[in-house]
């Protein structure tokens, strides 16, 4: 079975097509993420070095509008697909008005907002958007997509797992199921009523419904303007939240991008058919794009994982791709933006795995040249690191489940091919 996805995956990487999906999801998406004061030279780094998006973290200000356009145009002449990433609930989020506000179960007005108050969607998602995609026409360029970014920074509550308590909510919940002697239940007994009475998981379900449904709204309205246009949002987990964002984002034509952080941040992969299984259960369609923050990993180990991910997923980003615009001896090794290694390396690592002509090879080696050793790493042999990993560690298995775990680490000065670096287990 693994077997036969493999073929699969790599008949889309030699350029077969499988459905009429964004041409870049076929390709995979190999991004950089970067915000919008990076110069905009970085978008041509990242073309030279095989990538083919960028993934660009906006600030809505005024002052930064003529940068978007900018970043816009840059990838436009690169020949890469430009991507806007705007928070949800941030810093500058906080200031937006006219929009209802979030009542937590413990009856807390909260910063950020009540998700069945379309207004607010509207300032996150679809004015920005629509700002993107004026740019783009306006330049004669195009927005390949719009990403949401919903941590939220730096204030209390997050839908990864509130539902809301507010009184609108509340009066539309109990005129709906048209629910006797309920209208006075203050908003900090609301949750208790509900679970008292049974109908918590029916209030989850109806609100879960009823964010599906401001989603979509959005996200309808933004493709009728450009049909095949991109959404998704960094992270996930198994919340209304989540479920109702992918389901409303996300179509048979354009699936939403789920910008996974964790496990792949620091090397882990993500089993892309277990997920398009759980995504189906849930009637969402959705193709996850693996994130990597660059310093976490050494060069060799950063492009095998980068291949990797594209291998079983609709591809990765890179956080913080302007990282490689920095010297490395300069930052803070505490920083993180800092890079263990120098960034010609990451650049020189990547550039292989992300070119199409590595993806034929039935063996899938990624060749990686460090200082005066060279050496093809064959995912379907033993380590050539440390000869010891016919098999993952336990802690391997978790973490790294296909290759082994002391290529995660920094080598040896006095280890050569044969001999495995201290420490390193099989
Ligand atoms: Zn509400």
């Amino acid at each position: 079975m693994r077997r036969l996805a493999c073929v699969v995956v790599l008949g889309v990487l030699a350029g077969g097509s499988l459905s009429c999906q964004p041409e870049i999801l076929e390709q995979r998406i190999r991004a950089g993420y970067c915000g919008v004061a990076t110069p905009v030279e970085h978008a041509q780094d990242l073309a030279d070095h095989g990538f083919n998006a960028v993934w660009m973290k906006m600030n809505f200000e005024d002052q930064y509008l003529d940068e978007m356009a900018a970043w816009g145009g840059a990838c436009d002449e690169a020949g890469i697909a430009w991507f806007v990433v705007g928070n949800m609930t941030g810093g500058a989020e906080r200031a937006l008005q006219g929009y209802r506000h979030a009542v937590d179960e413990q009856g807390a007005t909260l910063e950020i907002a009540c998700l069945r108050d379309p207004a607010f969607m509207d300032l996150v998602l679809r004015d920005r958007a629509n700002a993107a995609l004026d740019a783009a026409e306006r330049e004669g360029y195009e927005l390949a997509g719009f990403i949401l970014d919903p941590e939220t920074y730096g204030i209390r509550g997050s839908y990864h797992r509130l539902l809301c308590y507010c009184d609108t909510c509340w009066a539309d919940f109990i005129r709906e199921y048209e629910i006797e002697g309920a209208g006075d239940v203050a908003a900090g007994a609301r949750m208790i009523w509900l679970t008292r009475n049974q109908r918590y998981l029916q209030y989850q379900a109806w609100m879960e419904r009823e964010w599906e449904a401001v989603f979509a709204a959005v996200a309808d309205d933004l493709r009728e303007r450009k049909p095949d246009l991109l959404m998704g949002n960094f992270h996930y987990m198994d919340t209304p939240f989540h479920r109702a964002l992918l389901r409303g984002l996300g179509t048979e034509a354009a699936p939403a991008l789920v910008g996974w952080e964790s496990p792949s941040y620091t090397g882990g992969l993500i089993d892309g058919e277990k997920q398009a299984e759980y995504y189906a259960s849930i009637g969402a369609h959705a193709v996850d794009v693996g994130g990597q923050w660059i310093g976490k990993l050494l060069p060799e180990a950063a492009a095998i994982h980068a291949y990797q991910m594209a291998l079983n997923t609709a591809g990765y980003w890179l956080f913080n791709s302007s990282t490689l615009m920095l010297n490395w001896q300069e930052t803070e090794p505490t920083s993180p933006y800092h890079l263990p290694r120098p960034a010609e390396e990451y650049w020189a690592a990547y550039r292989p795995t992300s070119g199409p002509t590595r993806r034929s090879t039935a063996s899938w080696p990624i060749q990686t040249t460090r200082r005066r050793l060279t050496w093809t790493w064959d995912l379907s042999s033993p380590c050539p690191r440390c000869r010891h990993c016919r098999r993952p560690s336990p802690r391997a298995s978790r973490r790294t489940p296909t290759w082994c775990r002391c290529i995660l680490r920094p080598r040896s000065r006095r280890s050569s091919m044969g001999a495995p670096p201290s420490g390193a287990r099989g």
